[in-house]
């Protein structure tokens, strides 16, 4: 017997009276936080609401959406998450348990994808849970058909990704984000992405992609053609047989009572099922035709993002002090700081990243600039990474009282030094980072609004 471990199509555990479980809490600087994928994908609007009363009732009622599109429920006590999983297993949501299949979120219903992702990928997780193989906790593993919210800019240890060839779909198998030369049918990359499973299990219950010998890979070619970057998922879309409403709470973090107003309005306006899209992003669906203008000036007036174009969706940034006992400076102060104050390091060919500390929960990955609470001259401070993680060494850094000057100077630097025509990300690369580090930590602060974080 096995459980459904994908994160959409049916939820057949709940059928093969499988005991639903949340996987382990984690600690962090408020508590307890409950990680949640429900294994069927989405959630109905019922479920969600059921979900959000569990917690405001046993955490603080905070909730984040992750980079990848999962749902985080921060604030728990420990004895508090029996009651909170008892409470969504009442609501009928079947936690993803195991090693997660993810696919993009409008799979089965993205006229424009090349194939439904959710066969192959229910079946791939079907087949890694009955193979008994000791697997790392964090293994990626995504199957991609494609479509407008398609996942190519998701890691991942395995891939399946789906384009077209004479009018069928043809399956590549990517490897730690490397083309394997490999592709065929369904079945057949069912079998290579298995193969390659059984290697990393081989490597020990930790491995991931990254410890295979390379010489085990097969060889690449560049079979895959490239694709358009992927949409927002922030925004409206008709999708012929239904319409969706993507927002995002900002900075990826929600309240549940501002949610529930959300869904309450999305369900009288016909809406019935909620996703969660990486990019942080809270998708609303319905039939074909149902207005949604209402819902997104209701999100709006909440708080959420409901542009594609909105800068607050280029930055990473944790809850900061606003969340987070850890926390040693104000991460949505300073992100709003860089918004307003920095204009020309927001065009979009950045990714930004602040955080409350070292740990960088936010963005486990590099990005090309991080704002990281850090010690200036043994006093709180703003440290300034440039193309790494937060726990990486700031190029320089300033007292926390100087950190909003230090923003300010950085951003007008660059608008002075920007070549015609030249991204912020290709000025900043032309310019490194000891030039970087001088303007953030330099002394052209006179005539800069020094309003604090
Ligand atoms: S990165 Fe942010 S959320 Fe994570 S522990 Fe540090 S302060 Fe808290």
């Amino acid at each position: 017997m096995h459980r459904d471990r994908t994160t959409t199509g049916s939820p057949s555990a709940l059928r093969r009276g499988a005991c639903p479980t949340l996987a382990a809490p984690m600690q962090t600087g408020d508590g307890l936080l409950a990680r949640l994928r429900p294994a069927s994908g989405f959630f109905t609007v019922d479920a969600f609401l059921a979900l959000l009363d569990a917690a405001d009732a046993f955490g603080s009622g905070r909730l984040d959406i992750t980079a990848r599109g999962n749902l985080q429920i921060r604030g728990l006590r420990a004895e508090s998450v029996a009651p909170l999983s008892a409470a969504i297993a009442g609501a009928g949501i079947m936690p993803c348990e195991g090693i997660a299949v993810e696919m993009p979120p409008l799979a089965g219903l993205d006229p424009s994808e090349v194939a439904n992702s959710r066969p192959l990928a229910r079946e791939l997780a079907d087949r890694i849970g009955d193979s008994g193989l000791h697997l790392a906790p964090k293994l990626a593993i995504i199957v991609d058909g494609g479509g407008r919210l398609h996942l190519d800019g998701v890691t991942a240890d395995i891939k399946l990704v789906a384009q077209a060839a004479s009018g069928q779909p043809l399956w590549h198998l990517l490897v730690g984000g490397q083309q394997t030369g490999l592709a065929g049918t369904g079945d057949e990359m069912i079998e290579a992405a298995m193969s390659v499973v059984g290697r990393i299990a081989a490597c020990g219950p930790a491995a991931r992609a990254r410890d295979l010998p390379a010489d085990r890979l097969p060889s690449s070619s560049s079979s895959l053609v490239k694709r358009d970057i992927a949409m927002s998922p922030v925004g409206r879309f008709d999708l012929g047989t239904h319409v969706v409403l993507g927002v995002a709470p900002t900075f990826g973090q929600m309240e549940a009572q501002a949610v529930r107003q959300l869904v309450l309005a999305a369900m009288a306006g016909g809406l019935s099922e909620v996703r969660l899209a990486p990019g942080r992003a809270l998708l609303f669906v319905g039939p074909a035709g149902r207005e949604t203008s209402a819902l997104a000036l209701l999100a709006k007036a909440l708080g959420f993002v409901v542009e594609a174009d909105d800068p607050a969706l280029r930055i990473d940034a944790c809850a900061g002090q606003r969340g987070c006992a850890s926390a040693r400076i104000d991460t949505h102060a300073v992100a709003e700081h860089l918004i307003a104050h920095a204009p020309a390091l927001m065009d979009g060919s950045l990714d930004l990243h602040v955080s409350g500390c070292a740990k960088g929960c936010a963005r486990p990955r590099a990005a090309d600039l991080t704002l990281v609470a850090a010690f200036c001259d043994g006093q709180p401070g703003l440290g300034i990474v440039v193309g790494g993680r937060a726990g990486d060494s700031p190029v320089a850094t300033k007292r926390l009282e100087d950190g909003a000057c230090a923003i300010t100077a950085l951003g007008q630097w660059v608008a002075e030094t920007i070549e015609k025509g030249e991204s912020a990300a290709a000025c900043l690369k032309r310019l490194g980072p000891a030039r970087i580090a001088a303007a953030f930590s330099g002394a052209r602060f006179n005539g800069i609004d020094h309003a604090g974080l």
